[in-house]
């Protein structure tokens, strides 16, 4: 069998970023229960191999975390497709807000399917890099701040939908106020016995009902800025 070089592609990790590379993660998702194919093509469009080192571009593409540096870590694809899947529930929301920008993957993620993505992030250094690839990536729908996440974005406030990527013990009291009623907010939450679990909180004109969407393992959500 010849392997021909596309011309003017990426042959970073030799075809491990290749176009099929990418189908194949896709397939995987779809066997694991991701069923949104708007979430599927959102997966199949973004190149996550750009939101990794170099080093590590040739496992990018597995459906496993990575890390980023500064003690962070790139979600695993199939927890980005989850609370993509899960913000996404029963509409199409127009705003969104996201709170750990980590890498930047998940908010491209979301970038694809949102008109509006606004994202922030506690550490200055990954901020930095997460936003040279969006301007690289010419994604110009998303808006990345240096903030502290528990605070949300006021001036931007009402979300449609709120994807926390860092956990918790408390659900943020702020992250709640600043849904618009209809919307969802899914986040990891720390039980107290240990563990965590995803959580999709709708809010209502009543108030919040929440589902519990399974274990999960995230970062810690941290205070202050770095
Ligand atoms: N969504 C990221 C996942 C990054 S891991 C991605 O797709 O790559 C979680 C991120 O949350 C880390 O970068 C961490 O620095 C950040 N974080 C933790 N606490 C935070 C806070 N209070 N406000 C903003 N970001 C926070």
């Amino acid at each position: 069998m010849i392997h021909k070089r596309r011309i003017g592609g990426d042959n970073r990790g030799i075809g491990m970023t290749s176009p099929g590379t990418r189908e194949r993660l896709v397939q995987r998702l779809r066997e694991h229960g991701i069923a949104d194919e708007r979430v599927l093509k959102a997966i199949l469009q973004v190149p996550r191999h750009e939101f990794v080192d170099e080093a590590l571009s040739s496992r990018a593409y597995e459906d496993t975390a990575l890390p980023i540096g500064l003690g962070q870590t790139i979600s695993q694809p199939w927890i980005v497709a989850r609370m993509t899947e899960a913000v996404m529930d029963g509409g199409q929301p127009q705003k969104v807000l996201e709170v750990g920008t980590g890498s930047g993957y998940q908010a491209a993620i979301l970038a694809q399917l949102v008109p509006e993505v606004f994202t922030v992030e506690r550490i200055k250094e990954l901020l930095r890099l997460a936003r040279r690839r969006f301007h690289r990536l010419a994604m110009h729908n998303i808006h990345a701040r240096h903030a502290d996440g528990h605070l949300g974005w006021m001036s931007q406030a009402p979300f449609d939908g709120i994807v926390v990527t860092a956990a918790s013990r408390s659900v943020p009291e702020d992250l709640l106020e600043q849904l618009r009623v209809g919307g969802l907010l899914v986040m990891p939450l720390e039980e107290r016995g240990g563990g965590q679990r995803l959580l999709a909180i709708r809010r209502t004109e009543q108030g919040y009902e929440r589902t519990d969407l399974g274990g999960v393992i995230f970062v810690p959500l941290l205070s202050g800025l770095e």
